[in-house]
């Protein structure tokens, strides 16, 4: 595998780092640089070693062997290696302010040079039982900087208002924080690159329940192939990749899938299925049947 491409490599050593976060191993420290070795060589050594890695050797891992990274060969694969920062923050706004920080004017898919006015992160309670998550931000979202505000944003309030919440009792954010150029759906390497984030932001807030909006969401949350008739209409057990599974505190979310809001938009006959969607949330949470329907 020596012609692995940067994304490839990128995406292997993302894995290899979530494998060792489940063994519990979270810091990794860099050895340091030998000036005589190429990066080539180096780039090569940590290509086939992840190239290398098969499962029924794990055990023979040792739980605190460091991972070398050359400097010079990428600052971001250095990046995947260095722990979160908010790790070890049991405040949620501290850490999800270390992970705005940490994502900064971020330039690290394509989307950040296709027309994107700001960085849409995500809003609401960080301590927010009940967790909303669609794909990527539309026109009004780009700019003014908040997940859905726009028309399918109104619906969306709607449907929290019937739940008999408030859009500030719920944290709400997308798999990709930059709007796709014509809201066209996130392409596969752009959520792969961004969802990270996402996946820190819910390990911080733990929601007891996500609400993935429309098949995109749900396919990127679960990693699976499926049509919305097959995805809606039960409980997944989630944990985002990376997390704590240790953390007494939290064991994960129930994750459940419904209609995106613009899609309810286009076709409102659906609004009864997402609300039978929301109700299924609601008796989960604990929450009073409101009067109204969406
Ligand atoms: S979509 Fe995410 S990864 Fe891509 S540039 Fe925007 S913030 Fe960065």
């Amino acid at each position: 595998m020596r012609n692995m491409n940067s994304i490839d490599l990128r995406r292997a050593l993302a894995e290899r780092i979530r494998y060792y976060n489940e063994l519990g191993i979270y810091d990794f420290y860099r050895r340091p640089r030998n000036e005589s070795r190429s990066e080539s060589v180096l780039t090569e050594e940590i290509s086939e070693s992840t190239a290398s890695f098969q499962p029924e050797l794990r055990e023979e891992m040792a739980p605190r062997k460091s991972v070398a990274v050359a400097k010079p060969v990428d600052e971001s694969i250095f990046e995947i290696l260095n722990p979160n920062p908010e790790q070890g923050v049991s405040d949620p706004v501290g850490a999800l302010k270390l992970i705005r920080e940490h994502l900064g004017d971020c330039t690290r898919c394509k989307l950040y040079q296709q027309g994107r006015k700001q960085i849409v992160f995500g809003v609401g309670n960080p301590r927010a039982e009940l967790m909303f998550v669609g794909e990527g931000p539309g026109a009004d979202e780009d700019a003014q900087g908040e997940p859905f505000v726009g028309r399918a944003g109104q619906l969306l309030n709607n449907m929290i208002k019937a739940m008999g919440l408030l859009r500030e009792d719920v944290y709400i954010a997308n798999v990709v924080k930059c709007r796709p150029p014509g809201n066209r759906t996130p392409e596969r390497d752009e959520c792969d690159t961004c969802s990270p984030f996402l996946m820190r932001q819910i390990a911080v807030i733990k929601p007891k329940v996500i609400v993935a909006l429309g098949a995109v969401a749900a396919k990127n949350l679960l990693a699976i192939n499926a049509s919305m008739a097959e995805l809606r209409g039960r409980f997944y057990d989630f944990m985002p990749a990376g997390a704590r599974s240790s953390d007494p505190s939290w064991q994960g979310a129930k994750l459940a899938v419904t209609y995106h809001p613009a899609f309810l938009l286009r076709d409102p006959r659906q609004k009864g299925e997402a609300w039978k969607d929301l109700q299924m949330v609601m008796k989960y949470l604990g929450l009073k049947p409101p009067r109204q329907n969406v």
